[in-house]
């Protein structure tokens, strides 16, 4: 009776997020969940596994070369104008030769642009693809930026499915189901957020001639690039430039942990040249005429950081990130009502299935995160912000000792809530 009428006074205070689902933005529920901690009550502090900021950690800490590139660019006051509007040339070149060490062909720096955070590429992609009618082939779960900014661009959304037992490998044969004459593109985001899959090189292949067969292209989401621990390494879609052509998106932001600088590529992936002398390169000129890219200073390091950054800064970042996914995976492994299908191979999230049978008076991944944030005030991100209802994503680029207190909580609470 007790849970019952709880239930429903929850249920009630959580109405404005389940209203309209679609409208679930992260950072929106993150913010809802962190006003509804009263720590005061609890006595705990907050430890969020909600947001993938790992800045926030003093071991997740950028390189010195980073800094001290980004110092001396402004110190020198030679940036302190406007930028060309596609980016620094020598900010395109250091970019195209960053991401060529990894293809089978050389990129051209007019195939960079340089953009504000990878979140704008995203922005730049959906709206070069879109055209009247056209329709967009995004993953679920998935980022939700991408269906935020569809929907801005009139570009209808179409979801395709990850498959758990198949570490999150795309659904293929949904792909070629979905896919019609108005679909124009695909979105891949490898490493994945928020399920941190690394894909295969074979799988990739198939994600390419999948996407030749449809005449669509391929928008690869690598803003996680590199960050892969697990067994596969990680390949650039790149790679598969000469089957399909390839948007390639990505920034500084994960990588070097410096978020807060804005500073992200759209790179197109063309081998085969069908998009040269094409109208398209020429909107995309045009497109950037009217975007404020990143501040010139900030451009003006990226040479120094993607030619000098040690080994040792990428190498140090994997293991704490390898570390932190064992512990999570590890530890979810213990609590009876909540499962992770696959252990993460990259990125800084997993996702994990709410088991509700064995949890007596909780009902959905929303009200999960409220009562967490409520009792623990441990912050996790409800799926259905991600598209997965009923699952959590649990963020582990997070500093050792606050994840395994976080997940001490989450056990505790997970047994409190669950039958006997
Ligand atoms: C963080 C993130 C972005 C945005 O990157 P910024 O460089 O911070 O704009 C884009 N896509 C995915 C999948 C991300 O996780």
């Amino acid at each position: 009776m007790d849970s019952q009428s709880e239930n429903g006074t929850t249920t009630r205070s959580y109405n404005g997020v389940l209203e309209n689902p679609n409208n679930i933005t992260i950072k929106g529920i993150l913010k809802l969940l962190i006003e509804s901690i009263d720590s005061s009550a609890n006595g705990k502090r907050v430890i969020s596994l909600g947001m993938g900021d790992p800045s926030a950690y003093s071991c997740f800490h950028t390189t010195a070369v980073a800094e001290e590139s980004v110092v001396d660019s402004l110190q020198s006051r030679k940036f302190n104008g406007y930028a060309p509007t596609a980016g620094l040339p020598e900010t395109r070149k250091a970019i195209a030769e960053y991401l060529t060490r990894n293809l089978p062909y050389k990129l051209n720096p007019d195939d960079v642009f340089v953009t504000s955070g990878c979140t704008q590429a995203i922005d730049v992609a959906l709206s070069m693809v879109a055209r009247p009618g056209a329709n967009i082939l995004i993953p679920r779960p998935g980022f939700p930026i991408y269906k935020l900014c569809a929907s801005f661009r009139h570009l209808d959304v179409r979801h395709f499915d990850l498959v758990p037992e198949n570490g999150w490998e795309v659904d293929l044969s949904a792909v070629e189901t979905l896919a019609d004459h108005d679909t124009v593109a695909m979105v891949i985001i490898n490493p994945g957020n928020p399920c941190g899959n690394v894909y295969s090189y074979q799988h990739l292949k198939k994600i390419a001639e999948t996407a030749k067969r449809l005449k669509i292209l391929v928008i690869a989401d690598e803003v996680y690039g590199h960050l892969a621990f697990g067994s596969h390494p990680f390949v650039p879609m790149g790679v598969f430039g000469s089957i399909t052509p390839v948007l390639t998106l990505g920034s500084l932001s994960k990588r070097w942990i410096v978020p807060g600088w804005r500073l992200g590529w759209f790179v197109l992936n063309d081998p085969q040249n069908i998009f040269r002398n094409s109208k398209i390169i020429e909107h995309i000129k045009k497109y950037f005429d009217i975007l404020g890219g990143p501040a010139t200073f900030i451009q003006a390091a990226v040479p120094r950081i993607l030619s000098q950054t040690d080994e040792i800064f990428f190498m140090k970042t994997l293991k704490l990130l390898k570390q932190t996914s064992d512990i999570c995976f590890e530890r979810v492994k213990e609590i009876a009502c909540i499962s992770c299908p696959h252990k993460p191979d990259g990125s800084m999230t997993l996702m994990v299935k709410i088991n509700f049978f064995l949890l007596k008076d909780i009902y959905d991944d929303i009200e999960f995160c409220f009562k967490l944030a409520k009792e623990e005030s441990v912050i996790l991100l409800p799926g259905i912000a991600v598209g997965l209802k009923n699952w959590v994503r649990i963020t582990f680029a997070v500093d050792p000792t606050s994840l395994e207190e976080a997940l001490d909580r989450l056990k505790v609470f997970c047994e409190r809530h669950s039958h006997q």
